[in-house]
Order: C-alpha cells, then structure tokens, then sequence
C-alpha cells in the first residue's frame, strides 16, 4: 500500500487549494474512497529504499513522497484524458512521465497530411508541446505502428510483444508508484488504446508485490456528454471509480494549453471547446480512475 498512501498524500495536498476555484455544482473529492483504503501512515509513504531512515517531523512532505507517475498511452494527445491531474501532479513536484507508444502516423484528422513519417514527426512535436505546457518532461515515444497494436498478436516480434517488453523494461526501471493508462474499453474502443491497456496490465500485474498501483482513465456513468462525438465513450459505474483526484483551475489552463498544441487533431473550434466541455461535464473539477487490481481480501 506504500503507493495507495502516497497517492493520497497527493490527494489530500490538492484539497485545499482546489474549493475556492471550482465551481460549487462540480463534484470534487480528493480523497481515495476505497472502503479498504488504508490511513496514511509515515512510513508506508516512504520509497521502499528509505523505508529504513528516520521519518522527519513536522516537515512539508519531501518530493520523495510523492507518487512518481508514468502515463503509458498509445497515441499523441490520449494524455488529454487525464491532463489535468497530470499538471497538477506535476506542479506538487511529483516524478510524471508521459510514454506513447505510437507517434500517431496512421492518424491525419484534420491536419489533411498523408499518413507516414511527416505526420509521426509532427505528432511527436505536438505531444512535447502539449507535455511542456503540463509541466511534464520530454515524452518518451516508442513508435511503434499506428494503428497496429493488435497485429499479429501471436506472432514472436508482434507489436504487442515490442509493447509488452517495453512496457515491463521502463516499469522494471523506473519503478513508478503509479501507472495510468487506458481502461479496457480502451476510451471509445479505439484497437490500439485496448491493447495498450492490455500490455501495461499484464506487465503491472506480473510484477512483485512492489508492483505500482495500475489506474484506468474512467468517465463516471452520467458524466458523458450527450453529444454525437461521445456516443462510443465508455463509462464506469461510480461505485467501481476508486480514485476522484482533483486538479485546480491553474491545471485546467495547462490542460486547455497542452489541448491547443494539437492543431493536426482537432479544429481550431474543437480545441477552444474541449477544455471547458471537459471540465464542466466529465471531470467536474477531479480526473477519475478506476484501480486495476483490488487489494487482497
Ligand atoms: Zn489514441
């Protein structure tokens, strides 16, 4: 549970600061919810290689425990799901990495570009502006096949399998607290989201008891907007939503700046409703999540 302690830690930072700026119809709560949960605990908050040092007193709670997160995704801007609490992690000082799996060369949208190289290439700048303006580091890109995730999913150097090595070589090394990715519906259903979310369970659940806590994107039932580009959202029930982070208005500004840095993704009138859209019906103030894998009864 050292990861689940640490992620409320965050959690409750984010408590004070968010009331004054949401609006008082949005659901905020910050505080896991699970009926499990344990309290937090000085020492369960510690990385399992300080775990032997004396835990300081009555001191702002070091970076070091902080949940280091990594967002292991499949295309350029999947991170829009989550982008807030990404920002808001970031701006605590917590570890956030952004991994894509593909750099996009299936998808032109609206950018009208043939697919290929060009698109990938301008995808990839897209995506470190939109991590630049979450406050996140250079994003890691794998660049694998767009599109070709679940292609020969059997075969010994299948994306899948490059996906799956990978995967489990950066967990392995970086040992994050916290992993988020797509939950099995995979958003709207898209091929490449499901397989990720796929990949990165079967990494997270093969590992050790120090495994990190594994958190699907979820959008609460009720909270899908009712329009026509929704309709192949796919929702989870309330009571399966363990983890309610809430971000600030200042975080949704960096969301609404990483969104605007994909021209080739959404029209110019797309990028300037998104946020607010967003932010008023599907997250309403926290980024929800659903936690992988129960704790052992
Ligand atoms: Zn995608």
């Amino acid at each position: 549970m050292i990861i689940s302690a640490s992620r409320i830690a965050i959690s409750g930072a984010l408590l004070a600061l968010c009331a004054a700026s949401i609006p008082a119809s949005a659901q905020v709560i910050t505080e896991q919810d699970r009926p499990n949960a344990r309290p937090l605990d000085g020492d369960e908050i510690r990385p399992p290689a300080q775990r032997t040092d004396p835990v300081p007193q009555n001191t702002v709670p070091s970076k070091s425990v902080l949940p280091s997160i990594i967002a292991v995704l499949a295309h350029p801007d999947d991170e829009i799901t989550i982008a807030p609490i990404l920002a808001r992690a970031a701006r605590d000082g917590a570890d956030v990495k952004l991994v894509f799996a593909t750099s996009g060369n299936a998808g032109p949208a609206v950018s009208g570009m043939e697919p290929g190289d060009e698109l990938a290439n301008l995808r990839e700048e897209e995506a470190r502006c939109s991590a630049f303006a979450l406050g996140l580091p250079e994003p890691t890109f794998w660049k694998l096949d767009d599109g070709k995730l679940s292609a020969k999913p059997r075969g010994s150097d299948s994306p899948s399998r490059q996906a799956l090595a990978k995967t489990t070589e950066l967990l392995t090394q970086n040992r994050p607290t916290v992993v988020m990715t797509w939950g099995p519906d995979g958003g709207y259903g898209h091929g490449d989201h499901r397989m990720i979310s796929a990949v990165v369970t079967q990494s997270v659940q093969s590992m050790d008891n120090a495994r990190p806590d594994l958190l699907y994107a979820a959008i609460p039932s009720g909270s899908r907007p009712n329009l026509p580009e929704f309709e192949a959202w796919a929702t989870t029930a309330p009571d399966l939503v363990t983890d309610r982070l809430a971000y600030e208005i200042r975080d949704l500004e960096a969301a609404r700046a990483a969104i605007n840095c994909y021209s080739s993704q959404f029209s110019e009138d797309a990028r300037e409703a998104l946020p607010g859209l967003l932010h008023s019906q599907v997250w309403r103030g926290a980024v929800h999540f659903r936690l992988a894998f129960a704790t052992p009864r």
